[in-house]
């Protein structure tokens, strides 16, 4: 998997400060899309062990200013991404159980969940904006998503109750 940015003090994209990590691939090809060069999954740099140990020693730095982990891309639930974040994220969890994750995809919660690999990805989350990018509903006034078509889904929840729950 390669990855093109990682924001280490991060206030936009989900809550409180975060780190963020934008991954490569992406088979949308959303219309007006933000960051189309991150289409190709060779675009960007390998994500490799060190740089995830380079994310969780930063989380050991300013745990107490962190309040999670963001996953964004191009798409994280790309299928070749889905091994590799479901690795990263199992070992993020054991060093910061108390973290939350937020998860953008291309894909919507329906389609999501009916997919064994990308719901075992999301089910190691915990906020999911779903939902392709569509021009004729963007609204930069939304908060965490880029047009109105898109949902902040509190995954855990939803799974419980086997019903979608959007976050408060
Ligand atoms: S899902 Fe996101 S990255 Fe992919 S084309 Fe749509 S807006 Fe761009």
């Amino acid at each position: 998997m390669n990855y093109c940015d990682i924001k280490y003090t991060d206030m936009l994209n989900g809550q409180g400060i975060r780190v963020s990590l934008f991954v490569s691939g992406c088979s949308h090809y959303c219309k007006g899309c933000f960051n189309s060069d991150t289409w190709n999954p060779n675009y960007g740099f390998p994500f490799t062990e060190d740089i995830e140990n380079n994310i969780i020693n930063y989380f050991y730095k300013y745990s107490s200013s962190l309040r999670g982990l963001s996953l964004l891309g191009g798409d994280p639930t790309y299928h070749d991404n889905i091994p590799h974040l479901v690795k990263f994220l199992t070992k993020f969890k054991q060093h910061f159980p108390n973290k939350d994750i937020w998860i953008w995809s291309g894909y919507t919660w329906e389609n999501i969940i009916q997919n064994s690999q990308r719901l075992e990805l999301i089910k190691l989350c915990d906020v999911l904006i779903d939902g392709k990018f569509d021009i004729e509903k963007k609204d930069p006034n939304l908060k965490w998503k880029g047009s109105s078509n898109q949902r902040v889904i509190d995954i855990q929840k939803s799974l419980k109750y086997n019903s979608i729950i959007e976050k408060e």
